[in-house]
């Protein structure tokens, strides 16, 4: 006999909560979605993309009760659209206690319009919005709604642009460094590649500036090919490098798996996971030592945390990829965690827009417990001059 649980599973939730009756307060009375345009403090660049503004698709819904839960993804304008055209209709009217089976339903609902990409981010801002209410219903943190795994989240800085002048990189991972964050992380891969020599030169002076105890992270965002990165790998390697992502394109796990055998440092990949069966495809095909995901993209809080479980199933680290207000809480959860990235732009963009963003101690960020849901409170005045009313082919800028 079906139990009640399996029941509710299988149901649409907002015809379940409409016929079942019960537990009226719950149901979400109402979803908002607007989108915010934040020019960089500073033009940005990584091996293989340049942007001056992040945008950021940020989701509100209320219950019944007058509970509020908030959740965004750096992304497309396109993925409000998705939200008011697909996803809002059977959001509205379910029961947020059935977050998981509204999460089944978003993803049915976007079957034919491509779920990987831009339908994805929409599905994660308000699956991270519809599980902040649910733990402000509760009233918990989501940390404790979750289950709490660790107390803390350890982070990395990330920045280190190759727009950036040299001075500019080893102020940046040097001020990491000061302040108790033991690893940071800079771009490599210059102009797509095309100045390898560059690339050592700035690997070296970034060294410099941090002393020998902090770990050296780079990232080239797939700018070189399999033996360049393999000889890259070997110069970054001198200056103490032991953790290098995206060497080659994440779109080819072969080429990545055979640079991570023949690189003397860990190899990391998997910011692009729009599902958590792109990470099992990723850990399948042996090609990272650290698994990535990130939130606002990997179908949300339920599909971050089904990600970080399938690391766990294959005993790897598994690292978070910017978005640190909310990778900061689900971390403590997650069944697996090896650091967080503290990412220059989010970190920024998140200090505007919310009260409640956690600072660093000792290289890490510790929540709250006492404050509801994400700890994160909308500072809806110091955002509103980021509006961003018209639609634009502009993307979500790239990330670490
Ligand atoms: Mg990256």
């Amino acid at each position: 006999m079906p139990s009640k649980t399996e029941t509710v599973t299988a149901a649409r939730p907002g015809e379940r909560a409409k016929d079942a009756g019960r537990a009226g307060d719950n149901r979400v009375r109402t979803l908002e979605v607007s989108v915010y345009k934040v020019p960089t403090d500073f033009p940005e660049a990584d091996g293989t993309f340049r942007w001056q503004s992040t945008t950021v698709v940020f989701v509100e819904v209320e219950s019944e009760s007058g509970h509020r839960g908030i959740g965004y993804s750096y992304a497309s304008p396109a993925a409000a659209t998705v939200i008011n055209d697909l996803l809002k209709g059977v959001v509205v009217g379910a029961d947020v206690e059935d977050v998981r089976a509204i999460w089944n339903v978003m993803i049915a609902g976007v079957r034919n319009i491509g779920r990987p990409g831009i339908a994805a981010t929409a599905i994660s801002a308000i699956d991270i919005a519809l599980w902040d209410l649910k733990a402000s219903v509760h009233e918990l943190s989501l940390v404790t709604l979750l289950g709490q795994r660790r107390a803390s989240v350890p982070i990395y800085g990330s920045g280190g642009f190759t727009s950036y002048s040299i001075q500019q990189l080893q102020d940046q991972l040097a001020g990491w460094v000061k302040q108790g964050i033991p690893r940071v992380k800079m771009k490599v891969g210059t102009d797509w590649g095309t100045r390898p020599e560059v690339d050592v030169m700035r690997v070296r002076a970034a060294r410099h500036a941090i002393g020998d105890e902090a770990e050296l992270f780079v990232d080239a965002n797939g700018a070189y090919v399999v033996k360049q990165a393999i000889d890259q790998a070997v110069y970054f390697s001198q200056s103490g490098v032991t953790y290098f992502e995206e060497p080659v394109s994440s779109d080819h796990l072969e080429q990545l798996r055979f640079v991570r055998e023949h690189a003397p440092m860990n190899i990391a990949a998997g910011e692009y996971a729009y599902d958590p069966w792109y990470v099992r495809d990723m850990l399948n095909a042996q090609a990272v030592d650290i698994q990535q995901a990130d939130v606002t993209r990997c179908l949300g809080i339920t599909g971050w945390l089904q990600a970080s479980d399938i690391a766990y199933g294959f005993a790897l680290p598994f690292s978070a990829h910017c978005a640190p207000a909310v990778h900061a809480i689900i971390g403590c959860a997650a069944s697996t965690l090896a650091h967080i990235e503290y990412f220059h732009d989010h970190v920024r963009i998140e200090r505007i827009f919310f009260d409640g963003v956690l600072e660093p101690k000792d290289g890490e960020l510790r929540p709250d417990l006492s404050r509801p849901g994400l700890g994160l409170e909308f500072k809806r005045q110091d955002a509103e001059r980021f509006l961003h009313t018209s639609p634009s082919p502009a993307g979500g800028g790239p990330g670490g």
